[in-house]
């Protein structure tokens, strides 16, 4: 393991165990299995397709940009400051899609800018994937009053926007982070620490999707951390083996 990797696994929390033997090769074997994302599993069911095609290139950002500004589909428009259109590469690998902005991405404009986008920016460092080189954006474009849990009304309003963001970024895989994201792009009531940990797939296109915990959970439950560190190495592998 490299010293810059021990930062960043340092800066998630992670500590860093070593074996005092070296592994026999069966057991790198069995890890090598266990972490297998051959099996990828089709449980995702297919969202919502976007509202209308916006067609592609910078006039279907600007097209989808402006539509979001001015959204007025749910009542979240009369509590936010502003929408919260996401963030990232256009032509990212990897789509991070959270819950809804909170207080402080509400008055900045820019997902996870809190102390929850401070971890993932580091989780996302950890596999090699600098905040810059992805796209992140969320469930919800507008903040809910008091930080509640998304309404369903307020997501399905909302997922064509993300459709069409996934559409036009066209990632090789796609990162959910926590329940609500996870359980809404999936359509299950399934509890996250059963969706995470493994491969499915998200939408017509059939772009891999991988769960893991939300960053502010594990700020709460950091004996967590070493999973979501397996969920980001599923995410590398996967990118790795779509090159
Ligand atoms: N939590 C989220 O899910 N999204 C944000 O943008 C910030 C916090």
């Amino acid at each position: 393991m490299t010293a810059l990797r021990e930062r960043y696994l340092a800066e998630m929390g992670i500590p860093v165990w070593r074996l005092r033997v070296p592994a026999p090769p069966s057991a790198v074997a069995e890890t090598a299995e266990a972490a297998d994302v051959a099996a990828v599993d089709a449980v995702a069911v297919p969202m919502v397709a976007p509202a209308e095609a916006l067609g592609t290139g910078e006039d279907a950002w600007a097209a989808l940009a402006a539509k979001v500004k001015t959204c007025t589909l749910c009542s979240l428009h009369k509590t936010r400051t502003q929408t919260v259109f996401g963030v990232g590469r256009r032509d990212a690998q990897l789509f991070v899609i959270g819950e809804a902005p909170g207080a402080d991405e509400d008055r900045q404009g820019e997902p996870f800018v809190g102390r929850a986008g401070q971890l993932l920016n580091a989780m996302l460092r950890a596999i090699g994937l600098p905040r810059n080189e992805v796209f992140i954006a969320n469930i919800l474009k507008c903040r809910p009053p008091n930080n509640r849990d998304p309404q369903p009304d307020e997501a399905a309003c909302c997922t064509p926007y993300l459709a069409q963001q996934i559409a036009l970024v066209r990632p090789r895989a796609l990162l959910a982070v926590g329940r609500i994201a996870a359980q809404w792009l999936l359509q299950t009531d399934t509890p996250i620490g059963r969706l995470r940990g493994r491969v499915t797939t998200y939408g017509e296109s059939n772009t891999p999707l991988v769960v893991t915990y939300h960053p502010a959970y594990l700020l709460r439950s950091p004996h967590d951390k070493a999973k979501a560190w397996t969920d980001l190495c599923l995410v590398k592998e996967l990118l790795s083996r779509s090159q």
